[in-house]
């Protein structure tokens, strides 16, 4: 792998560089910087968004354009507005070294008076929509007569905006002699005239997927709180059995703790992080690839260029930390002509984040719902039924049979299937169960719940500095509440159990009580500490019980012994 240094850069191109954060060259720009900077051949890119390829033409375009003229030497034509702005900020970023140098974006929408007084005060590079360049032309308002370059942005998507006219028009305005760098995701016959029109040998780089095969990606959302994503992914697991899926996580523990989590509930997941050895990696690769794994839980850095194929999903449980790694993650599934799903589970508060997201990628992120519980559970029941049917009598066990048939004497065949309902939906994870019975006779639900249990429907979310460390799960933490706090097992809701803390919910009309009665306590020599959660999530009202594991009542005192015994938890 080479550095920017090696690829003919300037100093102040890579002292700006060195500013920006950029460290090694993306694929495009390690053979286009090169080549741009000293060849003079026309240039086919295609790529997409998020392979870094603004700045592998606009590196070279900054270098070669030449301050002491005052007309453009290099014109960029871009799709959008959004765009143009862009690629103009990310220009500038790069010049920030060339303070002669002048960068001026023109585009359609903005006062045309304006973007004609800065044409007027000299530029020598001009980002531009097609629309207004044409206007700035037909005004007289722009020379062109010292274009050395034309960057044709994205040219597949201006093509699709209509600019064909518009883009002939001032390919034939500016001097024959210059040289043409044309980029685009996808090489559709429109754009192939277009580099066959006006381009000389076009030299053509292609790197990673192209939008061709995202085109076969949904872009989805859910908005969820942080607690509330483990519940959302189970539900895809649980709906469809061939689901096979990547999930990124933000960081290394948050790998482990979430692969955790899932192979407690029995799924099987695994983990691919940058703490992994090459052998650990290789063996998680390979349970992944072999379909012994349906989930792969990874950092970014660690599934950079996975090339697995088949996978259906692609979850982020956070927005990126670079918009790069949103096109890396996605381009992971809808490969090979498949569908693929790409779902981005954003805090509620993250809205304008994926927004700017949808604007940069020019995406269309669609909103969606996780599978309902009733869709799931109807799947599951028409599973069981399907297979059923289809299931090839096995006539070698006609013996056992004969004593065993008489039970089901005199059921008639909808009696028979109702039972066989009956016993796939008492198969189900026991929440699932008691919230689809809820959604389809909620009065009866509501009185079975008023019989059994003093509910609870306010609560307060605390902290306490106890987690799987002390106690061995869940039942056991809520058995150390009660012990300690002296309140009701009953009384406790979600409880979000980590290594070190918890986050849990209490009936609120305890909350300030316990946090009292934790006040200068002592377990084992530790000085408990019991607070009020102030996070996000910290709001008053428990919306969801799902992860409450059913348990007895409490039996005061005696967490330790389970945790000897080393009982499931789940969180
Ligand atoms: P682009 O494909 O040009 O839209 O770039 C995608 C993102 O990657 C932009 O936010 C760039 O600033 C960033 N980027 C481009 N090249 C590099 C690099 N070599 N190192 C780090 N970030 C980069």
């Amino acid at each position: 792998m080479s550095s920017f240094a090696d690829l003919g850069l300037s100093q102040p191109l890579l002292d700006a560089l060195l500013e920006l954060g950029f460290e090694t060259p993306t694929p495009i720009q390690e053979e286009a910087i090169p080549f741009l900077l000293e060849g003079d051949r026309d240039l086919v890119g295609l790529a997409q968004t998020g392979t870094g390829k603004t700045a592998a033409f606009g590196l070279p375009l900054v270098q070669l354009a030449d301050v002491h003229q005052d007309t453009p030497s290099g014109l960029v034509l871009a799709p959008t507005r959004e765009l143009c702005l862009q690629i103009t900020k990310e220009l500038k970023l790069f010049a920030q070294f060339r303070p002669l140098l002048n960068i001026t974006p023109v585009y359609g929408g903005a006062d045309i008076r304006v973007q004609m007084k800065s044409i007027k005060q000299g530029t020598q590079i001009v980002i531009a929509t097609p629309g207004r360049l044409r206007d700035l032309i037909n005004r007289k308002a722009i020379k062109l007569n010292a274009v050395k370059t034309v960057v044709l942005d994205e040219a597949d998507e201006m093509l699709n905006m209509g600019f064909k006219e518009e883009i002939d028009e001032i390919l034939q305005k500016v001097p024959s002699e210059r040289r043409t760098w044309l980029f685009s995701a996808t090489m559709p016959k429109e754009v192939s005239r277009l580099a066959k029109n006006y381009m000389q040998e076009p030299h053509q780089i292609k790197v990673g997927n192209t939008n061709e095969t995202n085109q076969d990606i949904d872009h989805q959302f859910i908005t969820a709180r942080p607690r509330e994503r483990l519940d959302i992914l189970r539900r895809y697991l649980d709906t469809d059995p061939k689901l096979y899926a990547l999930v990124f996580c933000r960081t290394r523990a948050e790998t482990l703790s979430l692969a955790d989590d899932l192979q407690k509930d029995g799924y099987a997941a695994d983990v691919l992080n940058g703490d992994l050895s090459q052998v650990q990696r290789d063996r998680a690769m390979q349970r992944f690839r072999s379909r012994r794994v349906n989930i792969l839980v990874a950092t970014d850095v660690a599934a950079r260029g996975l090339d697995v194929d088949g996978i259906t999903h692609v979850f982020h449980f956070n927005i990126p930390d670079d918009w790069a790694f949103y096109t890396h993650r996605s381009g992971r599934t809808g490969r090979a002509g498949k569908r693929g799903y790409s779902i981005m589970v954003i805090h509620p508060n993250d809205r304008h984040i994926l927004r700017r997201l949808d604007r940069k990628l020019n995406l269309q992120f669609q909103e969606t719902e996780p599978p309902s519980v009733l869709g799931l559970v109807e799947q599951r029941l028409r599973n069981t039924i399907q297979q059923v049917a289809t299931a090839e009598p096995l006539s070698q066990l006609n013996p056992l049979m004969e004593n065993i048939e008489f039970a089901l004497d005199g059921f008639s065949k909808e009696e028979l299937v109702e039972r066989l309902a009956a016993v796939a939906f008492q198969q189900l994870p026991s929440h699932y169960q008691r919230e689809a019975l809820q959604l389809l006779d909620p009065k009866a639900a509501k009185k079975k719940g008023k019989k059994g249990s003093g509910k609870v429907d306010k609560y307060q979310r605390l902290f306490l500095n106890i987690g799987r460390k002390e106690v061995a799960g869940i039942p056991e933490f809520i058995d150390f509440l009660s012990f300690f706090g002296e309140i009701d097992p009953k009384a406790v809701g979600e409880v979000n159990l980590q290594d070190k803390h918890t986050f849990f919910e209490v009936d609120i009309k305890l909350a300030r009580a316990l946090v009292n009665k934790f006040k200068g306590a002592e377990w084992e020599g530790r000085s408990l500490r019991l607070n009020f959660d102030s996070g996000p999530d910290g709001d008053k009202k428990g919306k969801k019980k799902s992860f409450r594991k059913s348990r007895k009542p409490g039996n005061p005192g005696n967490f330790k012994k389970k945790k000897r015994k080393g009982r499931k938890q789940r969180s």
